[in-house]
């Protein structure tokens, strides 16, 4: 039985007050959708802030990146050690704004899962197509190509303790959200392809949806058999609406 997840990316926004706030609420509320486990990615600056405000909780955290490099001369990034240093539990690589805002191949992507796992951190790997992709029908091609990279990297036993998170492009931070049987049918497809490698780890992986979730459509999207949790953006900014969505997996 796959325990769902409920994770918060919560972007480049925040400020140390807000997430104290923002923390203060998800706490008090965590024991009532415990059935489900709860994560959140701050921005790297707030990361020592949520360790010191999680530690001793059940909720977990990470970041929502990191360097496919482990240290050296690489202005600006953060390596996977220093995320060791913080504790944390988890870390997303391949979101579509790194894909396509900073240009990260399928293959920088799949370093950056080799690096997250060479720490002990599991990945959760973003995976999803463009409206674009979807209209000419190549969802499927798209995904499969992009967890390619991946598996030829890494191999299928990477993903026993790795997460997916599908999240179409067309559907982050727009308002439109996947249908449910939309969403079911490429996380079908998904658990297809890992379980032709391997159905035990096929069995275990976690696959989230990710695009516009909201406790108003939590519901349909995680009664689906191989949607097991949620990568939650704009409504992980409010304690009380990412605890709904929570609740709604229980
Ligand atoms: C995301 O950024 O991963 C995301 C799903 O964003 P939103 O929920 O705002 O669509």
């Amino acid at each position: 039985m796959r325990r769902k997840l409920v994770a918060g990316n919560w972007k480049m926004n925040g400020s140390a007050d807000s997430i104290r706030g923002l923390l203060q609420g998800i706490r008090e509320g965590a024991a009532d959708v415990a059935a489900v486990e709860l994560a959140v990615f701050p921005p790297f600056v707030y990361l020592g802030l949520v360790e010191q405000q999680l530690s001793g909780t059940a909720i977990g955290w990470g970041t929502q990146n990191l360097s496919e490099h482990a240290s050296g001369a690489y202005t600006g990034e953060v390596a996977g050690p220093m995320l060791q240093d913080f504790r944390c539990k988890y870390v997303i690589v391949g979101h579509s704004e790194r894909r396509t805002l900073y240009g990260e191949s399928d293959q920088i992507v799949a370093r950056k899962f080799a690096a997250a796992r060479k720490v002990g951190i599991d990945p959760i790997l973003c995976v999803g197509e463009t409206l674009e992709e979807r209209e000419q029908g190549v969802t499927e091609a798209v995904v499969e190509r992009q967890l390619k990279a991946v598996l030829d990297l890494e191999g299928i036993g990477a993903f026993v303790d790795a997460v997916i998170a599908y999240e179409p492009v067309w559907a982050i931070g727009t308002g439109r959200t996947a249908t449910s049987v939309q969403a079911q049918e490429v996380h079908a497809f998904i658990r297809a392809k890992l379980a032709a490698l391997d159905p035990a780890v096929a069995g275990k992986t976690r696959i989230l949806y990710g695009g516009s979730m909201k406790a108003a459509n939590a519901g349909e999207l995680l009664a689906q058999p191989d949607i097991d949790g949620g990568l939650i953006g704009g409504a992980s900014l409010e304690a009380k609406e990412f605890l709904a969505i929570a609740k709604a997996g229980c």
